[in-house]
């Protein structure tokens, strides 16, 4: 006899995929908080001005402060074959190195003329580690806009640096995603409040830092975007540690309680670790909700956060989630989330621009989170809308920025109230 119970939120729910135009960022934008993370490395992207333009206005104000990354410029003469590309990069990694002696870890970054011209970035990190090394590691990976969406430029760079992990037998737990320096303190306060013996977090601060890999390696991941980085850490024998993602109160607790039942710690120490976070969280969260109770949201595709993000708004701020894209939908590391989801929300993976935004127009949601190049225009045509783009590069994670989070969403709406001459309630 089996029991055949009704499954929990939209984990049932159709998806619509859809496949057209898009508005969203390539992976070459996951560089600009990586190279803030990763204290010693330098990613060259290997691409066109086009590239570098893109990085430049990303990275805003931080091109004048000695940034780590840079693009080498694939010109005419290389397109067409002209010139020996793997001889001009040899030549400019050695220009650069000799220049940043600081350099431990150099990133390759594959771009679409890189790709197009089919430049092999893996064979030149090849060769460069074998002329560089120890001193400096040499990785590729691709961020071009035909491989990867925005965040996924993460998932990518991550996932190449597994291989090289070292080996161990130790048990050891892996924090899987790029978290602010102050962000991952507290994870690490938490874990260790906790008892969770060996804690170790990809990537690592410096590359002396780097986490060995192994079977008895379990890691979780903090962000949702890493399903290429978690299967190679899979290959390389660690188990992976199933939660929903740490945004808001509810979701934090869930993943440290994931974390805790995999090593056995006592309902009680949970418990006294847990509650005067949890109330901190609470509270914080309560200034934002009289703003966001009962208000409607539209999501589209940019980050892959979309659908834990709903969540969070649903189930702690009291928000209606109507349509909630996402540009990709990891199915097995997105079922705690979708569970949690409210049924009623409908889910799209992929973009077809146009239907989208009619789509959008009908509902008429109150408020509206998109990338840049929609949010001026939505805005002109009386929509609220919150960027995509400040959710990866704020601390949002875990319970002492619960409030910071619900503040990012209350606060375009308290703008509108007040620029309209209402209360700000
Ligand atoms: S990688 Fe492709 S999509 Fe990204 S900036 Fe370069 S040309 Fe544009």
């Amino acid at each position: 006899m089996t029991l055949d119970s009704p499954k929990l939120g939209c984990t049932d729910s159709p998806v619509r995929h859809e496949r057209g135009q898009k508005a969203v960022f390539c992976g070459l934008t996951g560089i600009v908080w990586l190279h803030r993370k990763m204290q010693d490395a330098f990613f060259l992207v290997v691409g066109s001005r086009t590239c570098a333009h893109l990085l430049q206005a990303a990275a805003g104000v931080m091109i004048f402060a000695e940034p780590r990354f840079g693009t080498a410029v694939l010109e005419e003469q290389d397109l067409a074959g002209l010139a020996d590309a793997n001889a001009e990069l040899d030549r400019e990694v050695a220009r650069l190195l000799e220049r940043r002696p600081d350099i431990r870890q150099l990133f390759l970054v594959g771009s679409c003329p890189s790709e197009v011209i089919k430049l092999d970035l893996e064979r030149a990190a090849e060769r460069l580690n074998a002329h560089h090394a120890p001193h400096v590691r040499v990785y590729a990976y691709s961020g071009s806009g035909l491989d990867t969406t925005f965040t996924q430029g993460e998932d990518t760079c991550l996932a190449a640096m597994v291989p090289t992990l070292k080996p161990t037998e130790a048990e050891e737990l892996l924090v899987v995603g790029a978290l602010p320096d102050v962000v991952e303190d507290q994870c690490a306060s938490l874990l260790s409040q906790l008892g969770i013996p060996s804690v170790r977090f990809l990537p690592a601060r410096r590359s002396d830092a780097a986490p060995a890999v192994g079977p008895n390696t379990r890691f979780i991941l903090a962000q949702p975007f890493l399903g290429d980085t978690a299967a190679a850490l899979e290959r390389r024998g660690a188990k992976r540690i199933t939660a929903p993602f740490p945004f808001g109160e509810e979701g934090t607790t869930l993943w440290l309680k994931a974390v805790a039942d995999v090593y056995g710690v006592s309902a009680e120490t949970f418990e006294a670790v847990t509650a005067a976070p949890r109330a901190r969280a609470k509270k914080a969260l309560a200034a934002h909700r009289g703003t966001l109770e009962g208000r409607s949201l539209f999501l589209f595709p940019d980050s892959q956060l979309e659908i834990p993000l709903a969540r969070f708004l649903a189930r702690e701020c009291g928000m209606v989630p109507t349509e909630v894209g996402t540009p990709f939908l990891h199915r097995a590391i997105m079922a705690p989330e979708l569970a949690l989801l409210p049924a009623a929300a409908s889910l799209t993976e992929g973009q077809d621009l146009e239907a989208q935004i009619d789509r959008h127009t009908a509902i008429n949601p109150d408020l509206t989170v998109c990338g840049l190049g929609l949010a001026n225009p939505l805005e002109a045509q009386g929509h609220a809308t919150k960027w995509a783009i400040e959710l990866v590069f704020t601390p949002i994670h875990f319970y002492e920025q619960a409030g910071d989070l619900a503040g990012l969403f209350s606060r375009p709406l308290r703008r509108r109230a007040l620029l309209a001459g209402g209360s700000a309630a």
